[in-house]
């Protein structure tokens, strides 16, 4: 029986205050529904203050993003070494903003999460197709290609170290959620291809999230299908009243 993780993306937003507020917000709401691993991910700048107020918590925090190098001359950048240095272990991947604003490529995500595995980190990797690979047909080839070139050289053994999450782009921040059998059908598909590449006993483990616009009000029908096993949220984990109501549907 796999766990449920529910996973706040919170972007380029909330400033140190509001960073604080937010995770003292959803701290009130706690003891959230057992079995519900809940990860918060703050900008750069305010991690290392998330993980001080998240202490104790169980709220875990992730970064959004790192660099596929050690150290260097990568103006802007953050390493491995870095975000584990001050208590950050998980980093997300291949977020569809990363790909569309700033030309992260499936080979350059297949190298940071090369680098993030090696370093011991944990992965939620994304992606998902856009609305023209839909509407043409090629949705699940598509996320098929994004998975091959993502996990291009993992092992096995590492796959316990990553969680999927599958995001429709034409879903993100827009308001329109796939449907739970458009969820279903596709992490079912998901599934099949860990199955097919691994394992059937890493496909039965592998955490596959959905993300796209859930919201309280739609969080419990998606979730409770059964390949989905909790969500990525955006725009709804910036509001303790509905994250919470997310991690507890
Ligand atoms: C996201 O950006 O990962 C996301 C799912 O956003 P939203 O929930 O706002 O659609």
């Amino acid at each position: 029986m796999r766990n449920r993780i529910v996973a706040g993306n919170w972007k380029m937003n909330n400033n140190a205050q509001q960073t604080q507020q937010l995770i003292d917000g959803l701290k009130a709401h706690q003891p959230y529904k057992e079995g519900v691993e809940v990860i918060i991910a703050p900008t750069y700048v305010n991690l290392q203050a998330a993980v001080v107020a998240t202490n104790g918590s169980g709220i875990v925090v992730s970064a959004q993003n790192m660099h596929q190098a050690d150290a260097g001359a990568y103006t802007g950048e953050i390493s491995a070494d870095m975000l584990k240095n001050i208590g950050i272990n998980t980093v997300i991947i291949g977020h569809s903003e990363r790909r569309a604003y700033f030309g992260e490529t499936d080979d350059l995500l297949a190298s940071k999460v090369a680098k993030a595995l090696a370093e011991g980190m944990r992965v939620i990797f994304c992606f998902g197709e856009e609305l023209s690979d839909r509407e043409a047909g090629n949705h699940f080839n598509l996320v098929t290609q994004q998975l091959s070139d993502g996990l291009n050289g993992v092992e096995e053994s590492q796959l316990t170290d990553i969680v999927l999450a599958y995001e429709p782009v034409w879903a993100i921040g827009t308001g329109v959620t796939a449907s739970p059998e458009q969820a279903q059908e596709m992490h079912e598909h998901i599934r099949s291809h860990i199955a097919e590449h691994f394992s059937d006993t890493a496909a039965a483990a592998m955490m596959i999230l959905y993300g796209g616009s859930v919201k309280p009000g739609n969080a419990a029908e998606i979730f409770g299908k059964p390949d989905v096993d909790g969500g990525l949220i955006g725009g709804a984990s910036l509001k303790a009243d509905d994250f919470a109501a997310i991690i507890n549907a």
